[in-house]
């Protein structure tokens, strides 16, 4: 890298923004699978002025920036850049918050802000909203999560849906305010997603156009009755029609989207602890078909009511609809002492129980500071949505998961009640990154769980950092339209190059 770029980012950024220690590098190198992929250097910008300091500079000396806000998009790629040799411009400096409204239910962030920082910011001000949190780490993003077109738990899941008056950095330095944003007096950027004129949020994620240094999430508010139902099939055979049952809740709104998750037995057991060693033989994989004849699932879903009688009488509804189709259904509402409504994710309250379970397949004790790519922890997600249909989904998860036993890993698999008309898949391949080619071994089954998806129909829609180019050609001139937008935004190709960039089927890309 010429040493004349570096030069030129110390004097805006001081030394201690601009990293090029091997410690530094290595760890930013590091995901939670194999990766070949370099980073030159990480810098790291205090604010937006400064975003736009840096990224003049990258065109001046055509050095690749690939933007990050807290790094934490384990499965999918970590911290590191789809291509070789770019600088990573670490957005974790950019960490306030910049407006909070409690009656019209939003605030504004900046891409450094964690979900932790948003729930003890609304306790502070003794808010009656919360924010739609992961079951990711509570140190991650509300920027970075939505840029990825993550999934929330509770109905304000849908990212995109709650979001608004995005700041933009753009790839030759300018900046743009979307939706009402670029009017100077303009009252209602944090309350209307649309603005006037072409809607550009959807733009930049998802994509290579532009660095998000400010968004409007909205909040939900905390209902005046909640209630939290578990209900558990022993058997698969069973979940085609709780499916169906379930996307006739969900279309009618008795269950609010984002607010109904099935997960297998497999996902539930990572989450409780780590794999059995001991009562395995140090053998793996689990099965627990072999184990004890059934593979259970769970499915728990919230319920957000305006009133306890509301509350009470969508609960009799979903207890008639499930009548019969499982084998268990606890319900507990705010009332009751119950366990499941204790520091609850459903109501905003971010928690790192889902993320220990990345250490599923080590032999090592899952440490305090959990860092996945620090320990060697092997995971590789795919995120896959499908038609909310019983057959469609348990025709392909009985493929799924025969891919993955063949494989010899457990299927771990969990699945989300999008809207009434789709569910997303979460299939995590979990392994120990410290045992001799299994790298290698779970990318194979990670392939071919993805290539058999896309055979089917089912594209996924969200991709780490190894499938960037594995998606078919597009049947029409996406290509194009992706190839004019970059190059007129991004004439020197400086920004995180290969990102979703779905230029490469597009004869005349440059
Ligand atoms: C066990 C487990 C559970 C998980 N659960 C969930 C879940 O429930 N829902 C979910 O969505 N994900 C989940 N994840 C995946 C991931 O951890 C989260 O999506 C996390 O929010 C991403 O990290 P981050 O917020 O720090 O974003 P970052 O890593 O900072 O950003 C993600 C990507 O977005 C781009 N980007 C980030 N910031 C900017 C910016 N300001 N401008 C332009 N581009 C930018 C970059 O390409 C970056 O690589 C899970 C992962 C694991 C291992």
């Amino acid at each position: 890298m010429d040493v004349l770029v570096l030069k030129a980012w110390l004097n805006i950024l001081g030394s201690e923004n601009v990293l090029t220690d091997s410690a530094t590098i290595s760890a930013t190198q590091t995901a939670t699978f194999a990766t070949t992929q370099r980073v030159l250097a990480v810098i790291r910008p205090g604010n937006c002025q400064d975003v736009q300091a840096c990224v003049k500079i990258a065109n001046q000396y055509k050095t690749p920036l690939y933007p990050i806000s807290c790094g934490k998009n384990w499965g999918l790629g970590s911290r590191v850049p789809v291509e070789d040799n770019c600088v990573i411009l670490e957005l974790s400096r950019l960490n306030r918050i910049i407006d909070y409204n409690e009656k019209l239910a939003y605030i504004t962030v900046e891409p450094g802000v964690t979900f932790r920082q948003v729930y003890e910011y609304l306790r502070e001000q003794k808010s009656n909203l919360f924010v739609s949190v992961t079951g990711s780490s509570p140190y991650s993003s509300l920027v970075g999560n939505t840029l990825e077109r993550g999934e929330g738990i509770s109905p304000y899941g849908d990212r995109l849906a709650h979001v608004c008056g995005f700041e933009v950095v753009l790839p030759t330095g300018e900046c743009v305010h979307t939706g009402f944003g670029r009017f100077a007096n303009a009252k209602t950027t944090a309350v209307s997603r649309w603005g006037v004129g072409p809607y550009l949020d959807g733009i930049f994620t998802q994509s290579n156009l532009g660095i998000v240094t400010k968004m409007t999430m909205w909040l939900m508010p905390i209902p005046k009755y909640f209630q939290e139902f578990i209900c558990v099939i022993n058997d698969s055979y069973r979940l085609e029609k709780l499916i169906d049952t379930l996307q006739e809740l969900v279309l009618q709104e008795t269950i609010k989207s984002n607010s109904f998750t099935f997960w297998n037995c497999y996902k539930l057991l990572s989450r409780l602890g780590q794999y059995p060693w001991k009562l395995m033989g140090e053998k793996t994989p689990l099965s627990l078909k072999e184990r004890k004849g059934i593979e259970r699932w769970f499915g728990s879903g919230s319920l957000y009511s305006a009133s306890r009688e509301q509350g009470l009488a969508e609960r009799r509804v979903i207890e008639q609809a499930l009548e019969g189709q499982v084998d268990e259904l606890i319900f507990a509402d705010q009332d009751s002492k119950s366990d499941l409504l204790k520091e609850n994710p459903s109501l905003g309250t971010p928690n790192d129980k889902t993320i220990k379970s990345t250490y599923w397949r080590k032999k090592t004790k899952i440490p305090l500071q959990i860092d996945p790519d620090r320990d060697g922890c092997g995971v590789i997600w795919l995120c896959v949505v499908f038609p909310f249909d019983g057959k469609q989904i348990v025709e392909a998860l009985m493929s799924i998961e025969s891919t993955v036993k063949s494989s010899k890993f457990e299927p771990n698999i969990a699945m989300s009640c999008t809207s009434g008309r789709s569910i997303q898949m979460f299939i995590a391949i979990m392994y120990d990154r410290n045992v001799p080619e299994e790298d290698q071994r779970a990318m194979e089954c990670y392939e071919r769980v993805f290539q058999q998806l896309i055979q089917e129909g089912y594209i996924p829609y969200r991709l780490g950092i190894q499938s960037m180019n594995s998606l078919p050609p597009a049947q029409d001139d996406y290509g194009k339209l992706i190839s004019i937008l970059k190059q007129g935004l991004d004439p020197n190709n400086i920004l995180a190059p290969g990102r979703y960039d779905f230029r490469s089927d597009w004869p005349d890309q440059t």
